[in-house]
């Protein structure tokens, strides 16, 4: 999809740069690097009504044009009045000299011993700093309230013009992925539209003669393809545009025709399967042939075999995520690997996961010399406390492992079996908002 620009780096030059790099022994880090540097975002812009510009990508900072809020105002309904009046240790009675609602203004100034009745949002009138809760004052009549001794202190329940946004600062930065609340942002500042990144599209398909798509007919010795259903699904949350290309068998001519339709049509290609040590059919051959490609083993479990690369058609290019074949293996590299890749390439510059550390409340076998992605349900024990535990058989086949799970259970390259009650990483999968 990509014009083939040639000051981009080539992926040789990123690892030549990485002393003792060895494609059949890569660390989890060693390939997230090499992933990020090779990785250039793409540049096209659009620009989007607020609404529509959900989940995408700012492509420039959003500076705010005005004080947010654009005056002093109360954070109360009460009764606004000079700080100065408030005497420590004393009950004061002010006299009401009129009412501002929020959207009106008070036209006078407010003089020593005089208050105006006022609600929450309505700006302070002139003079006044202060605001008692209504609740907060006795004998409040038509003109005049009394102040009870030590309820208020100047400055109380004024909100400060500009104290959300000052005038000409940075309100989101470019690269941000804007969720609800900076929508709402973008409203407060009067702001109709915005510039953003253009989606990403992503072309996948799934390679095995023994796949068969739902509504097919399952023949013996042959399996349902899973994959494109979970990468339709995990794309989609990213906010890509998807191009499914279905199942395509160990045939090097189709192979290699929906590897270069994949590849002019999309940023990038994701497939499944045929990327084993070990396996015999010609998906790697093909990977290779059309552009530069690593194949690596990782050492991590599930998704030991990667390859990544860039690939190019007829003057298009697109970089290739070769994912394994396993179910859970696919879920996982495309987690830890592709997830960040893409948001990178969709302008976004990723930010770690959130991890958070919380005790098993069962041991977990663990070698070590491999990061263990572990498949866990995080609920809180009888006690209250949040603890995790596997959802069963870890097998990287075992899909279920991974719809039963909310979380993954992240264990370090260099850590050995995990005993009961010590700590682990985890990583959620659902948030807030
Ligand atoms: P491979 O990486 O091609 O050797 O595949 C490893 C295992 O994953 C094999 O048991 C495949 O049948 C299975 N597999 C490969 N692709 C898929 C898929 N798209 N959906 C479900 N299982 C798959
Ligand atoms: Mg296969």
């Amino acid at each position: 999809m990509t014009q083939t620009s040639p000051a981009l780096p080539s992926l040789n030059d990123i690892i030549s740069c990485i002393s003792g790099y060895d494609p059949g022994a890569m660390t989890v880090t060693q390939a997230q690097a090499i992933i990020h540097d090779f990785i250039r975002p793409i540049e096209a812009v659009e620009k989007l009504a607020i609404r529509s510009a959900l989940s995408r990508v700012l492509a420039q900072d959003i500076v705010s044009r005005i004080d947010v809020p654009a005056h002093d105002n109360s954070a109360m309904d009460g009764y606004a009045l000079r700080g100065e009046d408030v005497t420590a240790g004393q009950e004061v009675r002010l006299q009401i000299v009129g009412a501002v609602h929020a959207g009106a203004s008070f036209a006078g100034e407010v003089l020593s011993g005089q208050c105006v009745r006022i609600m929450t949002g309505a700006p302070m009138p002139a003079g006044c700093d202060t605001v008692i809760p209504q609740e907060l004052t006795v004998d409040a009549g038509e003109h005049v309230v009394t102040l009870p001794a030590g309820r208020v202190r100047p400055g109380d329940n004024r909100r400060l013009r500009g104290e959300d946004l000052a005038k000409d600062s940075v309100a989101l930065p470019r690269g941000r992925r804007l969720r609800p609340s900076d929508i709402g942002l973008l409203a407060s500042l009067g702001i109709p539209e915005v510039a953003v990144q253009r989606r990403l599209r992503v072309a996948f398909f799934s390679t095995g003669d023994e796949l068969r798509s739902v509504g097919e007919p399952l023949d013996p010795g042959c399996v349902y393809d899973s994959n494109r259903y979970t990468l339709h699904g995990m794309l989609t949350r990213l906010g890509c545009d998807v191009i499914d290309m279905g199942v395509v068998g160990d045939d090097p001519a189709a192979l290699e025709a929906a590897f270069r339709s994949a590849c002019e049509e999309a940023d990038a290609v994701i497939t499944s399967g045929g990327v084993s040590v070990g396996t015999a059919d010609y998906t790697k051959q093909i990977m290779a042939s059309l552009g530069e490609m690593m194949f690596w083993k990782i050492a991590m479990r599930p998704g030991r075999p990667l390859a990544f690369g860039r690939i190019a058609s007829r003057g298009r290019d697109a970089y290739l995520f070769g994912l394994p074949g396993n179910p859970v293996a696919v879920t996982v590299s495309f987690s830890f690997f592709v997830r960040d890749a893409l948001l990178r390439l969709a302008g976004a510059e990723p930010k770690p996961l959130p991890r958070l550390r919380v005790k098993t409340a069962a041991p977990i076998r663990k070698k070590t010399g491999r990061t263990e992605y572990q498949r866990g349900i995080l609920a809180p024990g009888e006690d209250g406390a949040w603890t995790v535990r596997l959802t069963g058989t870890q097998g990287s086949g075992i899909l279920r492992s991974m719809s039963d799970a909310n979380c993954i259970i992240e264990l370090e390259h260099e850590r050995g079996d995990v005993a009961a009650g010590e700590d682990v990483s985890i990583v959620v999968f659902d948030g807030l908002i």
